[in-house]
């Protein structure tokens, strides 16, 4: 489905908001570097991030920036970035299709607050 729709989305820039919880998730990436140095790496750094600690301060910090982000879509935002974790893929099809259909949005500038 995603090929089939692929050369519209590649006409399309991202929200603000799907930006937004990119840099988030790049600056936590950026944080385990300098507070792990090497034993930090994208699995393991994931895997905390789907802990309930951190995901929580992302998706804080994304609805600090975005007041009437809802809790579904921040909650979307953040977990798109976390789709090779266990707790992603321990979760019903239903939810990570609904999850991946939120941020595919953001993504492709169908909702949120386009970049000007
Ligand atoms: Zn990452």
């Amino acid at each position: 489905m995603i090929q089939a729709v692929k050369p519209i989305y590649n006409n399309r820039i991202p929200n603000k908001e799907y930006v937004t919880a990119t840099i988030i998730h790049e600056i936590i990436h950026g944080y385990f570097k300098i507070e792990y140095g090497l034993a930090s790496s994208d699995p393991w750094d994931h895997g905390e991030m789907a802990g309930n600690d951190y995901f929580n301060k992302m998706k804080y910090a994304l609805k600090e920036v975005f007041p009437n982000l809802s809790e579904t879509d921040a909650q979307a935002l953040v977990w798109i970035g976390l789709q090779d974790t266990d707790k992603y893929k321990d979760k019903p099809l239903s939810e990570k299709n609904a999850i991946e259909y939120i941020a595919m949005n953001y993504r492709v500038g169908l909702s949120g607050t386009k970049c000007n």
